[in-house]
């Protein structure tokens, strides 16, 4: 498993390894071209650190330049466009400014889906009454420096990127964490990040396979960058016995990238610009 250095150094599916010079965004293409010329075809994605840079302030992230024209591009010539992502769903919206209103968002890990144009996100019936144990929850981790907690209703994300030492503060949260442990609710680590959500009530990889069942996906291209992504890819690689042709992406955050993440794709790209680039260049490729 060649990913001790996955910014320089990426493992193709043949085995053989991209230099860095632009190559693996020409691969990334021709597989991703190749999935995606089977019809019906949906592109499935996740935001942060895929669609977007990772910032100090969640809430500030956005779409890195050239992300929403590249999507706008590829709206009406594929049966489906999505993003997945653990924020909330009208947050994934808000930030993809134009092209949110227009996509398919899944937010809170697949438990949130907002249809394009609608107003109200629809909810499993089963979730909603965990909000409650998730407020009750948050209001108990402990106030450390550089810690900032986001309440997406449904699930919440303690984010520590901004402290002195992030090593000794994820220690000290996961502690926390699971000294309190509510049964109903998981911890998954992400980027800098720790997430508490519903147990048992579906994940990135299942509101992939509801989407594909939904649309009669054949083709499909998934993209993300972090470890709440494997449940989507798992899945995408799973689908290819059952007749789907998809292509797996990884977007790396230079050193930050889990490991489980490089070995997981069939492409890593060096940061969402890249990505965004093949983006850009499917539209050309895709009648
Ligand atoms: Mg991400």
């Amino acid at each position: 498993m060649g990913t001790a250095k996955p910014g320089r150094r990426r493992r193709r599916t043949d085995g053989s390894l991209a230099t860095g010079d632009g190559s693996e965004t020409d691969h990334a293409l021709a597989l991703a071209a190749a999935a995606l010329a089977i019809s019906p075809a949906g592109l499935v994605t996740d935001l942060d650190g895929t669609l977007s840079g990772i910032v100090p302030v969640p809430s500030n992230a956005r779409p890195v330049p050239g992300a929403v024209e590249a999507l706008r591009a590829l709206e009406g010539r594929l049966a489906v466009i999505a993003v997945v992502t653990g924020r909330a769903a009208h947050d994934a919206r808000r930030i993809l400014g134009s092209a949110g209103e227009r996509l398919l968002v899944i937010g809170n890990h697949g438990l949130e889906w907002l249809e394009p144009g609608a107003v109200t996100a629809e909810v499993d019936d089963a979730v909603a009454p965990l909000r409650s144990a998730i407020t009750a929850l948050l209001a108990r981790v402990p106030a450390l420096p550089g810690v900032e907690i986001e309440d997406k209703g449904l699930s919440a994300t303690v984010h520590y990127r901004r402290a002195s030492d992030p090593e000794a503060t994820r220690d000290r949260l996961l502690q926390s964490l699971h000294e309190m442990r509510v049964p109903e609710l998981e911890v998954r680590e992400g980027r800098r990040s720790i997430e508490l959500r519903p147990v048992g009530h579906g994940n990135k990889g299942t509101a992939l396979r509801a989407i594909v069942d939904r649309f009669g996906l054949r083709g499909l291209m998934v993209a993300g960058d972090d470890v709440t992504d494997l449940d989507m890819f798992a899945v995408a690689r799973e689908l290819r016995s059952e007749g789907v042709t998809s292509t797996v992406l990884g977007v790396s955050g230079g050193r930050e990238v889990p490991a489980q993440v490089a070995a997981s794709v069939d492409v890593l790209l060096p940061d969402p610009d890249a990505f965004i680039r093949v983006l850009g260049r499917l539209a050309g490729t895709i009648r």
